[in-house]
Order: structure tokens, then sequence, then C-alpha cells
């Protein structure tokens, strides 16, 4: 991985964002600076996961003082990061939840919200506390897919110590919030020495005196991940057969695109109309029939992932074994659900037989989903969410789905990624090891998101 720090870029950036921000002590925009660089990368922090800090002082004249945390707002883009996607935070407030015991995630949208130095209208990552347990005053914390093919096997946490022995620390999963943030600073605090924590089925955090040391140290960890991995004894998948090619995966992609577009936006209106049946019949004084259910149906976009590693895996006779495992982190059943659906149907079969293959396929994963959904304690989740996210078809490749044509393209990136750390844990002898199933929707459905939603 190529450390893409540049003095004269770093310089540019400060003084464009000086203007706006002339007030910003500089080692805030080297930090957001850094956290561009970051946000560059899909294998360092795939479409703005993970998100960064820095620790200073607001003056308030008469010579006092605040120290302050900078923490990345919640939502908001590492690649396109500006100086004000920083919230600042009251840092003794948030050092003071260590000793405080744990909060819901209400509690801490509340807080979060109620203690900004200065009024920002965002709501700081719900990552924040984990920052403000470190001490250091630069922590960047990214989602390496480099650290996940060690972490994310069976004896993950012995193998990242032989690579990287003290220098790291390891932590199990823990929920973020209060309870991840206890994690990684109790392991921080106990491996005295240690640069940085991994987080297995997560990601990495690590920090240093400035942007630049905790940028730095970032990459260097990462070519070391790398390293490892391909001095690891090579187990290369069972040979393809019958690869599709490109351009007849493009074909074949326009024979079935139309097909599998309808077959999902049938599936969301049902599913939409069962959502509008059940608010009537549960809350039959509220007003419903202005909008017909057919009205708020949102689009269905879809995307061709059919780039030639996807295809060789598609055609290995290991690929079915490896694509269809559960998810390795929370933020995949966020972007393709538990599992992609496997459509073995031939691309030259009567387009009737396909159509009732799909719908078939398509009602069956939304079943799935529910019962998962249910199992897991989560109610009333939106139609969208029942929907797959990613189909495979042999002959096309992985035909991804979104509610925009920016989701669906997100989905392909996030999948060609699950695909890319399954593929090489399993290539290096490796046993994937999944997300433990009551974390499989952690990020999606929390009390978090849902204060962010209602602006708290
Ligand atoms: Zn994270």
């Amino acid at each position: 991985m190529v450390n893409h720090w540049n003095d004269a870029s770093e310089q540019g950036y400060a003084s464009r964002h000086s203007i706006r921000h002339p007030r910003l002590e500089r080692g805030i925009l080297r930090q957001a600076y850094a956290t561009t660089l970051l946000g560059a990368d899909n294998d360092l922090a795939m479409h703005g996961g993970g998100n960064t800090s820095i620790k200073t002082a607001i003056a308030y004249g008469g010579g006092n003082e605040k120290r302050a945390l900078y923490v990345k707002a919640t939502g908001t883009p590492l690649g396109a990061f500006l100086p004000e996607h920083f919230v600042a935070m009251d840092l003794e407030f948030l050092e003071g939840i260590r000793s405080g015991g744990a909060l819901d995630d209400e509690a801490m949208a509340r807080g979060f919200s109620d203690h900004q130095l200065a009024q920002s209208g965002r709501l700081p990552s719900i990552e924040s506390l984990m920052h403000a347990f470190i001490p250091a005053k630069a922590v960047d914390h990214t989602h390496p897919a480099a650290i996940l093919k060690i972490v994310n096997r069976v004896g993950g946490t012995e193998l990242l110590k032989e690579c990287f022995g003290g220098d790291l620390a390891v932590v199990p999963y823990a929920r973020m919030g209060y309870d991840l943030a206890m994690a990684v600073s109790g392991a921080a605090l106990e491996n005295s020495g240690c640069k940085g924590v991994v987080m297995a089925h997560h990601g990495l955090i690590v920090w240093g005196e400035g942007a630049r040391e905790a940028y730095d140290l970032t990459i260097s960890i990462v070519n070391k991940a790398e390293e490892f991995l391909s001095s690891m004894a090579s187990l290369p998948l069972s040979p393809a057969v019958g690869v599709v090619p490109e351009d007849v995966s493009v074909k074949n992609y326009e024979l079935i695109a139309p097909i599998v577009k309808e077959c999902v936006s049938q599936a969301q209106l049902l599913l939409s109309v069962g959502d509008e049946e059940s608010r009537t019949t549960q809350a039959p004084s509220e007003p419903h029939g202005a909008n017909n259910a057919g009205a708020d149906i949102d689009n269905v976009s879809l995307s061709l992932l059919n780039t030639p590693d996807v295809l060789e895996l598609i055609a290995s006779p290991d690929g079915k074994n490896i694509i269809c495992d559960p998810p390795m982190t929370p933020d995949y059943p966020m972007r393709f659900r538990i599992l992609p659906l496997w459509a073995n149907i031939s691309i030259s079969a009567d387009p009737q037989k396909i159509a009732s293959y799909i719908q078939t396929a398509v009602d069956k994963h939304v079943d799935g989903y529910k019962g998962n959904l249910k199992k897991h304690g989560v109610a009333g989740a939106p139609a969208p969410d029942l929907l797959p996210r990613a189909i495979v078809h042999p002959q096309v490749g992985v035909i991804c789905i979104g509610q925009t044509a920016a989701a669906a393209r997100m989905a392909a990136d996030f999948t060609r990624q699950a695909f890319s750390i399954r593929r090489a844990i399993a290539e290096s002898g490796g046993v994937y090891e999944s997300l433990p199933e009551e974390y499989i929707f952690d990020m999606q459905y929390r009390g978090y998101q849902k204060a962010k939603m209602e602006g708290h």
C-alpha cells in the first residue's frame, strides 16, 4: 500500500481550508488532510468506514481553556473529508464516561449532542469514546482488508501476534460504543508499548503524536500485514472451469438484468403493501390511503460485478463455498445482507422460466431474512432491507442491487472486497471465521442510528 502523504499537498489543503477556518490550529487541518488519504483507498476504509480524531485545547480568553476531542462526524465521507466534518467535543466529559459505567445508545447520543464545544449540527461517530479513551493526540481508525485477512480466521489472534509481536494488541469483537471503547483502551493499557489495537471482525486503531505519525503507522502496519500474507504457504483455488469471458458476461447480464429488476421490484412492492396493511391494522386512526403503497416504492438499481478475479472465483469448484459464507464484520449485512443469492439457472432457458426461478429465489431470501431479523429481535425493518443485494450467476458474475445506482455500486464494492478477503484466507490455508451471529445486525438497527435519524 502506497504512503500518499505529501507535504506540498498537505500545505495546499491547509491553506485552502484555513481561509474558511482561520481559528483552527494547524494540527487539526493536518489530521483532516490525513483523513482524506485514509479514505482514498477502499482496502483501508471502504466507503467512509473508519474515523479519525485529534485532541487539542480550545482557549476561551482570560487564560481559560477546555480540552477538546475533534472527532469525525458520523456519516461523513473520509475520502472527501473537510475540517468542518470534525465535531469538537468536551474531552473531559467523554473521559468521565469511562468511570461512569455503561450507557445505552440513546443516552450516548444525547450526551454527545449536549457536550459539543461548537455547535455543528452533526453527531460525532459512534466510535468517539474509543478515540477519547486513548490518551494519544492523533488517533486513526480504519478497516484494512489486509488485517481482516489475518484476523478473521480460526487462530487469527495467534497469527496476528506472530506477524506483529507486541506492536499490536488484539481484542475480540465488541459492540461499537462504550463496550468497544473499554475493550480497546483496556488492551492498550495492558500491553504497554503497543502501537495500536486490532479489533477482530472490525478493524485497526493506531495512535501517534500527530497526524503524520498516525497515518504513517497505519500504512506501515498494512504493508507488514500484506507482506506476511504473501509469505504464507499458498494453496491456490482448485482451477476454475469454464470462466465466462467478460464480454459474454456483459451480454448475459443484459439478458437477465430486466428480469432481475422486475422480480426484485415486484417483491419490494408486495413487501411495501404488506407494510401498509400491517400499519393500517395496527393503527386504524392513522391517516392512510392518500398515497397508494406503490407510490413510495423506491427504484431498484443494478450494478454488474464481473472483474476477472470475481469471475474466476465463481467458476472455481471452491467458489460457492467461499462466497456463500456469513459476513465478517457488521458493515457487510448492511450492504449485501447475510448471504448472496446463488442463481443456478441457465441463461439460455426460457425467460419465463428464469423469471419464475429468480422470483422464487428472491421470495425464499426474503423469508429467510425475516426469520433472521426475528431471531435477533429486530422488529419493523423497512421493505428494502429484506431484499437480496447480491445475486451470483455463474454465466453473468454478480448482479448487485441497490435503491440507487450509487447504492448498487457500493454493494458491488463490498461484495468484491468480501470475496477477496475470504479467498485470501482460503489460499493461505486458513479457515474463515464469520462474525458471531448475535452481532450480525449490530450496526444496522441500533439505537444510536435511530437517535441519529431522529436528530438527537
Ligand atoms: Zn469501525
